[in-house]
């Protein structure tokens, strides 16, 4: 047989190895700004069209290069920062592969435009699909431009793979969030289609996040600063009282390189521990410096995630530097002194004097004349307690008759006003009976249905919210004063990109500012009081899944609606609204399952009773 291995032309190589590098227009953005602070960048300029698929610019002033170089460096495994394996151990800088510039290349096209302090005249080279269109001299300012337009040009399916403009923008806003985090002392311009997105001068840590994610995060940080030998921790944690529903705000940087790291996020987790509210996320921004030499970058492609050589002392002293700014800032105790109903003196014992107990003791008191006694049928040593005034124990205590008692009967707060507004449709012929605050039970010809209340209301609301989303006819109630929520930029992306559709099913808008929002309606079905809750969830939710088409982008909304109004287990329903909600679940289009594919009901026939009675 002949030879049939061969090795694979520069441009086939370039293009497969740019499939690890460029996932998305994000990855290019990534490596082109971490390229320009390699270059020691003082000043960046960040400019995308259309979510980075037409274009991506970056312009920096750092060191340039000559004209060799500029033309080497789109070659693969080029690099200027490693020259032997050893180096590995040694890095300073962001990139160190060299394949960055070869795949870019490989599969868009790309122009350079660079000069060194030295040199009097620049360089341009334009690239396609891995090969040199043109290489000029040509007058340039020091550093480096890089033109990267119609991105995946030669690959068709991974162009038809990306996302819509505005989630691959949000994709792009998240990484020049890490790395402007990460250099705070570089200046930073980001525009987008035309218009400032973030125009970020030089600045200290704290100064930065709060440039990037809006004034009121200042207050909101707790500053944590610990050096050991094995590691420097320090950064901001933020207030547990302002955890968020969404895990947007935590950022962990490895010699200021953003890294994710379940491992020790749940450090952090486990410092917060009882001190947020269930289901909500702390935010957090810390630096861990540690030794080049003792950890490992190497592990992953494009370079998130990376391997300490003490991974677990590192978890500890951060969980305990962590801790420790929580209880020295104050954070803590505010919350641990919140006063406990539960704990407290009942009655009127609250306001009298703590006395010093007596023993009394019986001094005729003979125990084998108790046995005595006993057998001869008389039970006298029994009869009267030897603790005098025994009754006044029990004084302030009566309960009045006149509405003046001290005693106060729980009694269960009967949600009915989730139903309130369609009375008039509930049957009073049907029986229904609602056990253990969970189920709802009721009667049907064959026997009788067992229906989960919670999941049942979620098909209800579920069905009712795409209606409105489809048909565009919710009611809104107009608030007396408009709420303003404040969020971050990305969430403010998040919020722009659903709003519209939030619109159609009864929330009204008011002004979108950079750092928050006006809302001046909310659907007839939502309290004021959940609105923070449910935008939050809302972001929460786009933010983990990002829906690619309008219907998926409706249909998640409706469902997390309906998840946040729900009722809940543990909810006490007053007939009506039992009655009620039995109506509208079989009113529904699909009765057996919840929006989240889970069972709503069973039957129980009358059969099966029988059955078990033989
Ligand atoms: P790496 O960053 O891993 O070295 P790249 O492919 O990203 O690989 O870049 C190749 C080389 O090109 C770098 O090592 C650097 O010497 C040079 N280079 C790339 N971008 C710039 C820039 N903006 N300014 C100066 N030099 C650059
Ligand atoms: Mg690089």
């Amino acid at each position: 047989m002949a030879d049939i291995i061969r090795l694979l032309p520069d441009h086939v190589a370039n293009q497969i190895a740019a499939g690890e590098v460029v996932q998305r227009p994000s990855s290019v953005v990534k490596e082109l700004l971490e390229n320009a602070i390699d270059a020691g960048a003082t000043e960046i300029q960040l400019i995308v069209k259309d979510g980075g698929k037409t274009l991506i610019q970056i312009v920096d002033n750092g060191k340039g290069m000559s004209g060799t170089d500029a033309r080497l460096s789109f070659e693969r495994h080029a690099t200027s920062k490693i020259q032997k394996a050893e180096d590995l151990f040694n890095l300073h800088t962001k990139g160190f592969r060299g394949e960055a510039l070869a795949s870019i290349a490989a599969i868009a096209h790309v122009e350079m435009l660079t000069k060194t302090e030295e040199d009097e005249v620049g360089t341009r080279i334009k690239m396609e699909g891995s090969k040199v269109i043109a290489q000029e001299v040509v007058v340039a300012p020091k550093g480096t431009s890089m033109l990267v337009k119609n991105l995946f040009f030669n690959i068709p399916a991974r162009r038809n793979f990306l996302k819509s403009d505005q989630v691959e923008f949000r994709h792009i806003t998240d990484e020049f969030h890490r790395i402007s985090l990460a250099h705070p002392q570089v200046a930073f311009n980001f525009y987008n289609n035309g218009s400032d997105v973030f125009q970020l001068p030089a600045n200290n840590f704290r100064k930065r996040i709060v440039q990037i994610f809006g004034r009121k995060t200042d207050e909101k940080l707790v500053p944590v600063d610990e050096e050991t030998q094995v590691v420097k921790i320090s950064g901001y944690i933020q207030k547990p009282e302002f955890a968020k529903k969404s895990r947007g705000e935590q950022f962990f940087f490895a010699n200021n390189r953003f890294i994710k790291s379940p491992y020790l996020h749940h450090a952090i987790l486990g410092a917060f521990e009882g001190l947020i509210r269930p289901g909500t996320h702390p935010g957090y921004f810390l630096n861990l410096e540690v030794d080049p030499g003792t950890i490992d970058i190497n592990i992953h492609p494009t370079k998130t995630e990376v391997k300490f050589d003490d991974e677990h002392t590192l978890y500890a002293m951060l969980k305990s530097t962590v801790k420790h700014s929580l209880g020295q800032f104050n954070v803590t105790p505010a919350l641990d002194f919140e006063q406990d109903q539960n704990l407290d003196t009942p009655y009127s014992y609250k306001n009298k004097e703590v006395g010093i107990p007596q023993v009394v003791v019986d001094s005729s008191f003979n125990p084998f004349e108790a046995v005595k006694t006993s057998k001869g049928n008389s039970t006298s040593n029994y009869s009267k307690p030897k603790v005098e005034g025994w009754e006044n124990l029990y004084s302030g205590m009566e309960v009045s008759l006149d509405g003046n008692s001290n005693l106060e009967f729980e009694s269960e707060v009967v949600n009915s006003s989730i139903f309130d507004e369609g009375k008039e449709v509930v049957d009073h012929t049907t029986t229904t009976f609602q056990l253990r605050k969970k189920y709802i039970i009721t009667t049907i010809k064959s026997g009788m249905v067992v229906i989960n209340q919670s999941r049942a209301h979620q098909r209800v609301l579920y069905e009712k919210f795409l209606k409105n989303i489809t048909i565009k006819e919710a009611v809104s109630q107009q608030l007396l004063f408009p709420l303003t929520l404040s969020f971050s930029s990305s969430e403010i992306c998040i919020l722009n990109e659903i709003k519209e559709n939030l619109c159609t099913v009864g929330f009204v808008f008011g002004e979108v500012a950079d750092d928050g929002v006006e809302i001046k309606g909310v659907p007839v079905l939502v309290a004021e009081s959940e609105v923070q809750m449910i935008m939050e969830q809302l972001i929460s939710d786009f933010q983990q899944e990002v829906p690619g088409d309008s219907f998926s982008q409706s249909d998640m909304l409706a469902k997390t609606l309906a998840k946040t109004l729900s009722v809940k287990t543990g909810e006490t329903l007053d007939e009506f609204s039992q009655v009620k909600l039995v109506n509208d679940l079989f009113a529904c289009k699909e009765t057996t399952l919840s929006p989240f594919n889970k069972k709503v009901y069973m039957t129980i026939t009358e059969n099966d009773i029988e059955r078990k009675f033989i």
